[in-house]
């Protein structure tokens, strides 16, 4: 494995084009904060989830990443002279769909000296993998919903169609007491699609039914060939507000890594494969 490219924001978060043996190429991202630096892991090359917004879904699925393929990522960015406080597997790929490989990367992680609460696994929400994961090994946990409601979410994350929001709900709560008091939400506001104040109350609603989860959102960052949009400023703040306003702690992601086109689940080769046939 080998870094074949990188490219560094105005913010300092960094992306990287890692080169795999085979010649294939992921992305893995580190996002500097005040006290910590985050890196944001692939577990798969492509992915097969398809969601509509997302340009690794464009990709496809071309094949599952390794343990050591997972965590050499960690080791070469490290090798920059990085020291990684976290760790998200929220790059390309669903990381319960490469569900041993993952597994095997978050127990060697932990014995590289991370603690549970430092690493974090997003999933799109498949409900056996997140009780086997609960069981198997101690990690946080993060749900990529998108939509408050079936009908929506089905267009936007296929795979809801079958496994729909109430199933993934059941699974969380069977989630280990301790972790799942940590549930993470990832929400990305499309402009016109998913934001509006009426989606906002009744993910309230929704969300009623998980003790402690803090909902992530995330403007969209436009992508080439993908037809949405980012919402304005004023209706991600009053999204959030609504949330809050509902007794959710909600955060709205900064636009770290925009510029480098480094959002989470958005990630696809493309633009870093040229910036390494430049170099
Ligand atoms: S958002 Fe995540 S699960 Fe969906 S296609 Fe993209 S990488 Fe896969």
């Amino acid at each position: 494995m080998r870094i074949a490219a990188c490219v560094t924001a105005l913010d300092g978060t960094e992306k990287f084009l890692i080169g795999l043996a085979d010649g294939k190429k992921v992305e893995s991202v580190l996002i500097r904060h005040k006290r910590t630096v985050c890196a944001c892991l692939s577990s798969q090359v492509g992915c097969a989830m398809k969601c509509a917004f997302c340009a690794t879904g464009l990709m496809g699925f071309q094949r599952n990443l390794s343990v050591e393929e997972i965590v050499g990522q960690f080791d070469l960015m490290e090798s920059v002279g990085v020291k990684i406080t976290n760790v998200v597997f929220m790059g390309m790929g669903e990381p319960l769909h490469n569900y041993d490989s993952v597994v095997g990367a978050v127990n060697l992680l932990r014995k590289k000296g991370l603690s549970w609460q430092k690493i974090t696994v997003s999933t799109v929400g498949l409900p056996d993998g997140i009780r086997a994961l609960g069981r198997d090994v101690q990690c946080r946990i993060a749900w990529s919903l998108h939509a408050p409601n079936d009908v929506l979410r089905s267009k936007l994350v296929p795979v809801n169609s079958r496994f729909p929001i109430q199933d993934v709900v059941m699974a969380l709560l069977d989630f280990p007491a301790r972790r799942k008091n940590e549930v993470m939400i990832e929400y990305v506001l499309l402009d016109g699609v998913n934001d509006s104040l009426e989606h906002a109350k009744e993910l309230a609603v929704l969300l009623k039914q998980l003790p402690f989860v803090v909902v992530n959102l995330i403007p969209y960052n436009s992508v080439a060939g993908i037809e949405f949009r980012r919402p304005s400023q004023e209706k991600c703040v009053a999204f959030k507000q609504a949330l809050i306003d509902a007794g959710f702690k909600t955060i709205v992601r900064t636009t770290k890594g925009l510029d480098a086109d480094a959002a989470c689940g958005m990630l696809s080769t493309r633009s870093l494969v040229q910036v390494a046939a430049r170099d």
